[in-house]
């Protein structure tokens, strides 16, 4: 009798439809405004296929399109949390040995912009540098999972660039500042699911001039590792977004400077630093 269940019970197995996996179908999404109203959409060529309700939850494409170039197109994103991780390809870290596990931090949601937005420089900054990154945004809620299983918690990636004030970084307790301040996470401009993001190249150029160029292939700790790890630690909910690290080095930009971030699949973030101003009196 039970040798007859497990028969069944392998037979149902076997004609089991594979699990669902928002990650495995090519999709390219993007927040935009339109006349001071914000949506999500899908994007089709140059159309929008504008999206009823939340993109990481239950939502309704409409039969409706916008035409691309009508619209302001936001960070292709809107987490509760932004974490990054550190030193994560050994072009970075120089001769440096790779840590044991990711080296995590904190950005802020306030610090994220979107593409064409400016960066701005706070008015003591002397040192803001680029970093450009591949950024992973979660699909489902994600606690304790294992790095086998991670990949179904991940709904795509975008381009980030990961601003970093360096004489702040070295000089403060904390990078509260150095890395969290606002416009300091630019990041899209629009959100790919089903890429393959453990080989993708990335790219920085500063006025045109290219200043990094690797393949997340050489992530010291890929996007599943990295999920993983977190989720250990911090419960990450659809939407939350995690920058995966800066490859090569990084140099001060300075107002007027137009850095741009390409992900392979994703494309081209652009964005112009500008100089903040000092508070009144
Ligand atoms: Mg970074």
């Amino acid at each position: 009798m039970l040798r007859r269940a497990s028969f069944v019970a392998f037979l149902f197995l076997l004609f089991l439809p594979p699990a669902q996996c928002p990650a495995q179908e090519t999709q390219r999404y993007v927040r935009y405004e339109l006349d001071g109203e914000v949506s999500w959409g899908r994007l089709l060529g140059e159309e929008i296929q504008p999206i009823q309700g939340d993109l990481f939850q239950d939502f309704r494409l409409l039969s409706t399109r916008v035409e691309l170039d009508r619209v302001r197109l936001l960070a292709p994103v809107n987490p509760s949390k932004v974490i990054a991780v550190g030193l994560n390809y050994q072009s970075h870290l120089g001769s440096r040995a790779p840590a044991e596990y990711p080296g995590l931090f904190a950005k802020y949601p306030t610090s994220i912009v979107g593409p064409e937005a400016p960066i701005v420089r706070p008015p003591e900054s002397r040192n803001l540098h680029y970093e450009g990154e591949m950024v992973i945004v979660i699909g489902r809620r994600a606690k304790s999972v294992p790095v086998a299983g991670a990949r179904e918690y991940v709904f795509g990636v975008t381009a980030g660039n990961d601003i970093s004030e360096r004489d702040w970084q070295s000089a403060d307790l904390q990078w509260f500042r150095a890395k969290g301040s606002d416009s300091f996470g630019p990041v899209g401009p629009i959100l790919v699911t089903g890429l393959d993001h453990n080989d993708l190249l990335l790219e920085t150029r500063v006025n045109g001039e290219v200043r990094q160029s690797e393949r997340t292939r050489d992530l010291i700790f890929d996007v599943e590792e990295i999920v993983s790890y977190v989720s250990r630690y911090v419960t990450l909910y659809p939407g939350d977004i995690i920058f995966t690290g800066t490859p090569g080095s990084t140099q001060a930009m300075e107002p007027g400077d137009v850095v741009e971030v390409e992900l392979e699949g994703v494309g081209i973030l652009r964005n112009t630093i500008v100089q903040g101003g000092n508070l009144p009196d």
